[in-house]
């Protein structure tokens, strides 16, 4: 009874200060165990209809090992990517109404973040993350509109590796790294009309991502991805025109790497990640704290998104679990840092089941 206290108490609290800070929305998700993982004991305790999320620390006795945190969605293990997208889906058409959107993925190498962006197979329709979901949907409402509304698409992918920004749609790739400069409204943009125009330069994307990779999934999990997705719109009877975009963002993995085990390029990396993800962290506080100073200029990354991150743009982020009890500390610290960037700190309300 008194974990539904502490439950009822935080949803109070965390309502509240929901009501305030409007723009930024966070969704946890919590990947399945995979094959060949079964048995494993896992950390998640508790998910609540309303975005509650408990966990444990199966290692610790005491109530010290029960925490409580509260999102505006948590997916369990069983959500589909379609579920997932079904909430996102109205985000994602606000684009079309000239609104600028950044949903991001942040979580551990493994967490799922490119399943959930991106899925785990193109050729897979149900399997298709949120990248392909909305450029579809999008084809689809602008058809939809085209008696009153005229729409043309584009879109960009660039990755962002120890601070530089590189053109995945470079038709050069060997002069696509830009160490100084490139924000993405520079990188090269391609007009898309169709979802087999979509498919084929994503495919043109990843096929880039691994240009000069060793070994591809090692480069992609401490790299940020970004696709861009432009709309431009006129109203065909009064001829205004608009301009939203969206972007999708596919972080780098959040794990600390243990400074004493690493060196050379691999601490280089390390640091690099480091810095843009507290960056991206101190940015979206600032913004849901509504500060009046928010620190754009400390990372690429920050840079890169700037006039699509504060004002009437919308965030949302999908923080990505790994239930396994394993992964408990990279748990407990990427809750830590989603329950920062949602600027509500409810931490400290522990259960005491
Ligand atoms: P990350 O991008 O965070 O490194 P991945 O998206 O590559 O993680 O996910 C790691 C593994 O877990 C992949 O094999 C992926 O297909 C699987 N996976 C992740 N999320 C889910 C999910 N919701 N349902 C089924 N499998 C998933």
């Amino acid at each position: 009874e008194n974990y539904h206290a502490v439950l009822a108490e935080n949803r109070r609290l965390y309502n509240e200060v929901q009501d305030l800070k409007g723009n930024i929305r966070v969704y946890c998700r919590i990947r399945p165990f995979l094959r060949g993982q079964n048995g494993k004991q896992t950390t998640i305790e508790y998910i609540g209809e309303d975005g509650e999320l408990g966990i444990v620390n199966p290692s610790k006795q005491g109530k010290d090992s029960h925490r409580l945190f509260k999102f505006n969605k948590v997916y369990g293990p069983a959500a589909t990517q379609a579920e997932v997208f079904s909430d996102t889906q109205p985000l994602v058409r606000s684009v079309l109404d000239g609104y600028n959107v950044c949903i991001f993925a942040y979580g551990q190498t493994g967490s799922g973040k490119t399943y959930t962006m991106t899925g785990p197979n193109a050729a897979s329709k149900e399997e298709w993350g949120v990248n392909y979901r909305a450029l579809s949907d999008l084809f689809e409402i602008t058809q939809s509109r085209r008696s009153s509304f005229m729409y043309e698409i584009g879109v960009q992918m660039v990755e962002i590796y120890n601070e530089q920004v590189r053109d995945l749609l470079s038709s050069d790739m060997k002069n696509s790294f830009h160490p100084h400069g490139l924000a993405v409204p520079d990188a090269t943009m391609l007009p898309v009309k169709s979802t087999s125009d979509v498919m084929e330069l994503m495919d043109i994307g990843q096929k880039n991502r691994s240009v000069g990779a060793t070994a591809m999934n090692e480069r992609s999990s401490r790299s940020h991805s970004i696709v861009t997705i432009h709309a431009w719109g006129t109203d065909l009877k009064t001829g205004a025109s608009l301009r939203g975009s969206l972007h999708l963002v596919d972080l780098a993995g959040s794990e600390r790497v243990d400074r004493s085990e690493v060196t050379g390029e691999r601490l280089r990396e390390a640091q690099h990640i480091n810095k843009s993800l507290s960056a991206l962290g101190d940015v979206i506080f600032a913004l849901a704290q509504k500060s009046s100073h928010v620190p754009y200029r400390n990372s690429k990354l920050t840079q890169v998104l700037q006039s699509s991150l504060g004002g009437q743009a919308k965030t949302l982020m999908f923080v990505q679990l790994n239930p396994d009890v394993n992964s408990f500390s990279e748990t407990a610290s990427t809750l830590k840092f989603a329950e920062r960037v949602s600027g509500v700190e409810l931490g400290a309300a522990r259960s005491s089941k």
